[in-house]
């Protein structure tokens, strides 16, 4: 379908896809069979300028906002959703300093990152704080020119292989939600490590690690906003990449959909090939419908996002995105399985990974569960008084 792209948002998803089809197709069976760090694709991305499309050209990005970031993410997902995560999780390390950074912060990271020279993450879920992110137990013990940093946080995406990390820590227990910050720490800092690296069911190539503070100082230049602002710089920043997510969703169903279809046209049972089958027909139709249906939610939550100066029903609009594209990706990839029959279960075909792949989509950023309760919370305040 054509969704009226501009020139420029067309150049960037023909370069992700270039990326993608050239680079990550012959390799990706490889890394995630080994879960291996995708760092040649980082670097071909890099080149390619991919890591600077929502960064702003003041800090030597494209300028671009949350449809070209959905793009990208899009056109890697198609191909390998481990791969595309190690690279949308730089994004969305780098969106608390790009959304409340202070011009110096923005000066001193966002062009290493829009360059893709350094990698960023995000660092919020603990061992007993996912959904509930108010229970998390980091501290940043304020001190005279800084912070003293203790805690742990778990499956933190590109841990250990990014440079830039925003972490949000408990500041002021007493204060609750207002009692967390949001602080930047570099790889490499005294009292900050790397614990175990987890080995998963899918997103393999991605690196999925537990980060360790123990009396790690932070310089006070390096807190984000202001302090007290942890939550709400975590609430924004999803915000804008939650539709991310669900382009996520849409690349891995097209992906999907596109070797299933190419498979229904070959395989022959009862000497007709599979595709002349009815009920084959209708899985494919009914795969066709979702994967367009959460494309085009997709782009109009990320317009929205773009051009409306305040948008005010962001993260409902972007929760529905995220879980609508998430759930089509889990169902178009299972009834991709299930028309490839035995071969689907098989790690030759690269469905199987695919499916395994999806699960994920419902779960980080916020489950679906979670963006089902922020949805309807958002609709009982929108008709509080109306009849
Ligand atoms: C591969 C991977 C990568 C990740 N990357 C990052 C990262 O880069 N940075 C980061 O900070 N975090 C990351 N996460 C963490 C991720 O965001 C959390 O796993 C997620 O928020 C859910 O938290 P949890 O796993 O602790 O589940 P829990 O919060 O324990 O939830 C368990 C179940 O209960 C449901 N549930 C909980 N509360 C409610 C409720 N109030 N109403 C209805 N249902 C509820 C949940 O939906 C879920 O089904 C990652 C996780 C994984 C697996």
């Amino acid at each position: 379908m054509n969704y009226f792209l501009t020139p420029e948002q067309k150049m960037i998803q023909d370069l992700a896809r270039k990326v993608a089809v050239e680079k990550v197709l012959p390799v990706r069976a490889e890394l995630d069979e080994k879960e291996e760090f995708p760092w040649e694709i980082m670097k071909v991305c890099a080149e390619a300028g991919l890591f600077g499309v929502s960064i702003s050209e003041e800090y030597g990005g494209f300028g671009g906002g949350v449809l070209e970031n959905c793009l990208a993410v899009e056109e890697m997902s198609r191909i390998c959703l481990g791969v595309a995560t190690s690279y949308a999780a730089s994004g969305l390390g780098a969106h608390p300093i790009m959304l409340y950074g202070s011009p110096e912060q923005k000066k001193k990271y966002l062009p290493d990152i829009a360059k893709g020279k350094r990698l960023a993450a995000f660092g919020l879920t603990e061992a007993d704080a996912g959904s509930d992110a108010s229970a998390i137990r980091t501290t940043a013990a304020r001190k005279a020119d800084g912070y003293l940093l203790n805690g742990t946080k778990q499956w933190i995406t590109n841990g250990g292989e990014a440079e830039i990390y925003t972490i949000i820590a408990i500041t002021d227990r007493s204060k609750g939600p207002r009692g967390a910050s949001a602080l930047i720490i570099e790889k490499g800092t005294p009292g900050f490590e790397f614990g175990k690296k987890e080995k998963k069911m899918g997103i393999r190539a991605s690196a999925t690690r537990e980060l360790v503070f123990q009396d790690c100082f932070v310089p006070k230049e390096n807190l984000i906003g202001k302090e007290g602002m942890g939550f709400i710089v975590t609430m924004r920043t999803f915000d804008r990449t939650r539709p991310g997510v669900g382009a996520q969703g849409v690349g891995l169903a097209q992906g999907a959909l596109d070797e299933t279809v190419r498979y229904a046209r070959e395989r022959e049972q009862f000497e007709k090939k599979i595709i002349s089958f009815q009920a084959i027909q209708h899985l494919l139709a009914d795969m066709a419908i979702q994967v367009e249906a959460a494309r085009a939610l997709v782009y109009s939550v990320a317009r929205y996002i773009d051009q409306e100066k305040n948008p005010k029903e962001i993260s409902k609009v972007s929760g529905m995105a995220k879980v609508f594209a998430s759930d089509v990706a889990m169902k178009v990839t299972t009834d991709a399985v299930q028309i490839f029959g035995g071969y689907g279960y098989m790690r030759e075909y690269p469905v199987e990974k695919m499916m395994r792949d999806a699960k994920i989509l419902q779960i980080f950023e916020g489950t679906n569960q979670i963006q089902r309760n922020i949805i309807g919370l958002e609709l009982s305040k929108e008709y509080a008084g109306k009849k």
